[in-house]
């Protein structure tokens, strides 16, 4: 079991500031998921804490013990990256004993751990093949074998299921889920994935630009997100904004006037609600908004419509049945319990 912290880490190279100030504390046994767009900052935040990366200031901390200048195999910290290196001609069973070789296990033990990791992985019955003889989803279970017969005090796992088609992906998420749950090791794994983001993590965290937007549970960054940002960042498909002002209670947006009762008065303000959220009214009844049908796209389940609102576009998401013929206008009613309202200036959450 083991916690870390990082304490006011920035890196730069040059002119580029990868990381402004980060402080994070990751609990013992917690999954955490790093998530953001290209180039935020994920990757550089796993090298430093895997002493692979030096911090250009700042401390990181593993169970209360300063860290930061020790070398990476003095950290205890087994990584699974997206380019799973296996030894080519050395058969499954001697790839995932080799780092216990290092150690100084005798030949007997080192299999038995070995075999044992790779039963965890499902794959002991392809312990004497060669990895050019395995799958892209075997090997990538033969790399996670050989991280867990480390039995490491954290795993640091960087986009390791990219390489994967949809389904091994899904299949593999599983695994890594369960092998987490089992050994309870404290767990770093950065994606740009939202999927496997939600379903893995206990906590994510959103990064832009080297900066942390929001930290929390899968819902409450799905149901609470704090900024534009965040809002827009998750959701397939993101949140729809609508552009307006809120004065004295109300969200105003055309002709449109919707109840933001105790909501901040904003003059420029976006009312954030996602597809689901999002009802379309029977004919003849009143709703919140009327817009216009712009496309209709079925997606066997359901049916997202795409309608302008005036100011812009958005998507709900209807019955699957519900099929409006293009430029009709339709009446929507917006869940009181969906909308969230947000400073368009700085981006902030409003409440
Ligand atoms: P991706 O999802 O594309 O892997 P990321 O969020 O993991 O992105 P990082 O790899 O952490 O992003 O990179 C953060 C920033 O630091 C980027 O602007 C990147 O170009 C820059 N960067 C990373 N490594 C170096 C380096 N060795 N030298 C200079 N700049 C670097």
């Amino acid at each position: 079991m083991t916690e870390i912290t990082l304490q006011s880490v920035t890196k730069s190279w040059g002119t580029l500031t990868a990381l402004k100030p980060i402080d994070l504390h990751i609990p013992h046994g917690e999954f955490l998921v790093l998530l953001g767009p290209s180039g935020c900052g994920k990757t550089t935040t796993m090298r430093i804490i895997a002493g692979l990366e030096t911090a250009s200031s700042g401390a990181v901390l593993k169970d209360g013990a300063d860290i930061t200048n020790r070398l990476p195999r003095e950290r205890n910290m087994a990584m699974v990256f997206q380019n799973y290196a296996l030894y080519p001609h050395m058969k499954v069973l001697d790839n995932v004993a080799y780092p216990l070789r290092a150690r100084g296990m005798a030949r007997a033990d080192r299999e038995k751990t070995a075999l044992a990791a790779l039963e965890k992985v499902g794959l002991a019955p392809y312990a004497d093949r060669l990895p050019k003889n395995l799958s892209g989803g075997q090997r990538q279970r033969v790399a996670l074998a050989r991280a867990l017969v480390r039995s490491p005090d954290v795993f640091l796992m960087d986009e390791p299921l990219s390489n994967l088609d949809a389904k091994l992906r899904g299949a593999m998420r599983a695994e890594i889920k369960h092998i987490q749950r089992e050994t309870g090791i404290t767990t770093i794994y950065v994606t740009h994935d939202q999927i496997e983001a939600m379903t893995l993590a206990d906590r994510v965290i959103i990064m832009e630009a080297g900066e942390i937007r929001q930290i929390g549970t899968p819902d409450q960054i799905y149901d609470d997100p704090d900024n534009l940002f965040v809002a827009g960042f998750l959701g397939s498909p993101p949140m729809n904004f609508i552009p307006g002002d809120i004065q004295d209670g109300a969200f105003r947006s055309g002709n449109a006037r919707i109840a933001a009762a105790g909501i901040t008065d904003a003059k420029e303000a976006q009312l954030g609600i996602r597809a689901e959220d999002i009802t379309v009214v029977a004919e003849g009844e009143a709703g919140d908004l009327a817009v216009t049908v712009y496309s209709v796209e079925p997606t066997g389940d359901a049916t997202l419509v795409v309608a302008d609102h005036g100011k812009g576009r958005l998507v709900l998401k209807a019955d699957k049945h519900f099929r409006p013929k293009i430029g009709a206008t339709v009446n929507l009613r917006l869940s009181p319990n969906g909308i969230r309202y947000f400073d368009s200036a700085s981006g902030a959450r409003l409440r």
